[in-house]
Parts: C-alpha cells; sequence; structure tokens
C-alpha cells in the first residue's frame, strides 16, 4: 500500500503571511494529504464485482493545537465509488489549501466554517454534471466537519443537534446488516449461515443483492432469507440498478406479497419514471438514492420517481453526495417536498453517517458487519445492541475510537 503524500504550497503564498490572519485567529489549513486504499473483496453485487474496489482517505491539518499536536480532520468516501486521488489532487486539495483563513472562517473567527470551505472547493465548477466530483468534494467536506467539530470540542452528532435541531441527538440509530451478496460457490446454505451471524451479532433488519441471479434463484434466497429472521417484514432486497422496467416488474409482482422491509434500487437510478411506474403497481416500500449526488438530483427524485413520503426510503449518502454541507441542503429539499427526514436511512455504513443520523434526527443507517472494512463499521465501544447503535461520544466523528480505520489514517499522520 503507498501512501502518497501531498504538502501544503500555502506557507509560500502571500495571503497566508503571518499578522493578516493571527489578529483574527482564524484557522488556517497547513496541509492535507491523500492516499488511495484498496478495499478488495471477492463480493459482487448485480451490477459490480468489488474486486478492484479502493477508496480515498485525506487528512486535514490545521494550525489550531490541542494537547501539543494540530488538530486534524479525516475524511473518506464511503464505498462503491472509487477513489478519487486525481480530482482531489488537480483541483480540490489545491483550492482548500489556497482558501484565505478569514474566508473560510465561521462567523465567531476561531473555527472553519464547512459551508465556507465548501464554497471554496467549488468555485469554478459548474451545475449539473456532477460525475465523481461530488465524490471527490465529499472526503474533503468529511475532513472538515471532523476538523471543525474537534476544534468545537463536540461530538459531531452532538454539534449538528446544537446547529440545526432542537439540541438533543437520538442515543441510538437504528442500523441493519447490509449483506447477502452474491460469492463464488457461495449457496443457500451459506447464506443462511451468514444471516444468522447478523442476527446473533444484534441485528434485527437484514439486506441481500438480487439481479445478480434468475428471479425463480432469487426467490429462493430471499425466502430462505426471510425463513431465517422469520419475519419478512425484516429483510430488504437490493437490485442495484440492475432492471429495466419489465423485469423491475416481474420481481416487483413476485416480492410484494412478502411484505419485505424494502425493495432497494429496482432500476437506473437516474430513471425516474421507472420508479414511478413500479410504485403504481409495487404497494409495498421502495428504496433508493444512495446513485443520486446533489440535492438537484434528489428534487427530481421526489418530483419525478413516484416516491411516497408515507413508505419509501431515501438513502442519499452524505460522503458521496458532495458531504454533509450539500446533505443539508438535500434535507431542505426533502422537507419542502412534505417528506419527514426519518424516511432517510443512508447508504454507506460509515461513522460519519452514523453522526449524521443522530444528530439530525434521520430514521437509520446502513451497516456491513463484515463488507468494506474496515471504512465500514462504528466505535469499537459501541456495538449493535436489539438493531441500534449508539453514537460516539469523542470529539469529531470519532474515527480515533474505531481502531481499525485509525490504523488506515496513520501513516499519514507520521510526519505531523
Ligand atoms: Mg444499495
Amino acid at each position: 500500500m503507498s501512501h502518497p503524500i501531498l504538502r501544503s504550497a500555502a506557507r509560500s503564498r502571500a495571503r497566508f503571511e503571518p499578522g493578516s490572519r493571527l489578529a483574527l485567529g482564524a484557522v488556517r489549513i497547513t496541509s492535507v494529504r491523500e492516499a488511495a486504499v484498496p478495499i478488495a473483496s471477492d463480493i459482487a453485487n448485480a451490477y459490480i464485482s468489488f474486486a478492484g474496489m479502493t477508496v480515498s482517505t485525506v487528512v486535514v491539518v490545521s494550525d489550531e493545537v490541542r494537547a501539543g499536536k494540530p488538530v486534524v480532520g479525516f475524511g473518506f468516501n464511503s464505498n462503491g465509488r472509487y477513489a478519487q486521488s486525481g480530482l482531489l489532487r488537480e483541483r480540490f486539495i489545491p483550492r482548500l489549501l489556497a482558501a484565505d483563513p478569514v474566508e473560510i472562517a465561521d462567523d465567531s473567527g476561531e473555527n472553519v466554517d464547512p459551508g465556507r470551505v465548501w464554497d471554496q472547493l467549488m468555485q469554478d465548477e459548474k451545475p449539473g454534471g456532477h460525475g465523481e466530483r461530488s465524490v471527490a468534494v465529499g472526503v474533503l467536506d468529511m475532513a472538515i466537519w471532523d476538523l471543525a467539530a474537534k476544534i468545537a470540542d463536540r461530538p459531531l452528532h452532538r454539534l449538528l443537534a446544537e446547529r440545526y435541531g432542537s439540541g438533543d441527538p437520538d442515543d441510538r440509530v437504528f442500523v441493519y446488516a447490509a449483506g447477502g451478496y452474491y460469492a463464488p460457490g457461495k449457496d443457500e446454505n451459506a447464506l443462511r449461515d451468514e444471516i444468522k451471524d447478523y442476527l446473533e451479532r444484534g441485528y434485527t433488519a437484514v439486506k441481500l443483492k438480487i439481479g445478480g441471479a434468475p428471479l425463480g434463484d432469487d426467490l429462493r434466497r430471499v425466502e430462505a432469507v426471510a425463513d431465517v429472521t422469520g419475519d419478512s417484514g425484516c429483510v430488504a432486497v437490493d437490485a442495484n440498478g440492475r432492471f429495466d422496467l419489465r423485469t423491475a416488474l416481474a420481481y416487483g409482482e413476485r416480492l410484494a406479497p412478502l411484505g419485505l422491509r424494502w425493495y432497494e434500487e429496482p432500476g437506473d437510478p437516474l430513471d425516474f419514471q421507472l420508479h414511478a411506474t413500479l410504485s403504481e403497481s409495487y404497494a409495498p416500500p421502495l428504496a433508493t438514492g444512495e446513485n443520486l449526488f446533489s440535492a438537484m438530483d434528489a428534487r427530481n427524485l421526489l418530483r419525478y420517481g413516484g416516491m411516497r413520503p408515507d413508505r419509501d426510503v431515501l438513502q442519499f449518502d452524505p460522503a458521496l453526495s458532495y458531504g454533509l454541507t450539500e446533505f443539508l441542503r438535500t434535507l431542505e429539499v426533502i422537507r419542502s417536498q412534505g417528506w419527514s427526514p426519518r424516511r432517510c436511512i443512508p447508504h454507506g455504513g460509515h461513522q460519519f453517517g452514523l453522526a449524521i443520523v443522530a444528530g439530525l434526527k434521520l430514521g437509520g443507517n446502513e451497516s456491513y458487519p463484515d463488507a468494506f472494512k474496515p471504512f465500514g463499521g462504528f466505535a469499537d465501544s459501541t456495538p449493535v445492541i436489539d438493531g441500534h447503535v449508539a453514537p460516539c461520544e469523542s470529539p469529531g466523528i470519532g474515527i480515533e475510537e474505531k481502531s481499525d480505520l485509525y490504523a488506515v489514517f496513520q501513516p499519514l499522520l507520521d510526519n505531523n
């Protein structure tokens, strides 16, 4: 594993000359370090294998010093989209390093304002056509929120509740076990054992992949999982955008009588007409959104996708979709279209999502008991109990409290 390091050019910039900034006490970003980390595995969903999957990791270093060390923010890009080293190095990290500390300071002048940082990152970027730029920006946005919460000496979920909510975050968050992937040689017995294991580890709801096998085989897999859980209402299925309308309807017809927890991403995430047509005949809950990367995409889904606010589930992943800063705008869209934030159960299974869900009182968070380690999962001290996880109480996102994930960032810290 290599860990290329990007060092700040900030010291050579005239705008960072001592004096102009120090008088105001604004926090300066002194360096940003980035590395692409492999999370390859032999699992597959209906659309992709994860054999070559990578994740971007960043450490944003500030000149704020606590206990003799610079305060740093950690960011990574969830899973399902590849590392964004090129975009990060060519555009977004240079913009962050070039930002005037005063321009990215909050109103107190003593912390960074993630929204103002976001504006700096996105300068000279046209709207629309998001591509994977939203992933690159999301990585940095996560690190900036981690940094801002640490400078404020608050766990991120508490900072969010105080800033955007009633002040009281949820003290535990519903999580479901996302698994049931296809894998070489994995038969129905292995699937049953996997689901049993999740239940023994404290989960009460599970999800399995569909669409990577013929309909009859998939139905047997779904029924096997429902049999293990004892309640098909605890079972969600995920087609990962694989189906055309005809196939989505055919699966829907056979799945509907089972009363599943939800039927996820039946068709292409941008085919809103497909979702709208399916929702006319499929009465139980549908879920989608993990591959929609902006507030505007969310608006279009709710406008044209036939999504039903009384039952359907929205899965926008803040890490993949321009970060929490954009996700706050997405939540405004959701509210303005008559939806409760409780209908949001973000994709990604990461600590950032958990903090956001608890702080903003969303409906729950994905969890990967076994996949995408160490980026999936939560603090070592917060096990799954009765299908719920408590957010971490250390300042920031709490990545330091998840030892396997913190170890990934360690090489980027050695030169602090
Ligand atoms: Mg999914």
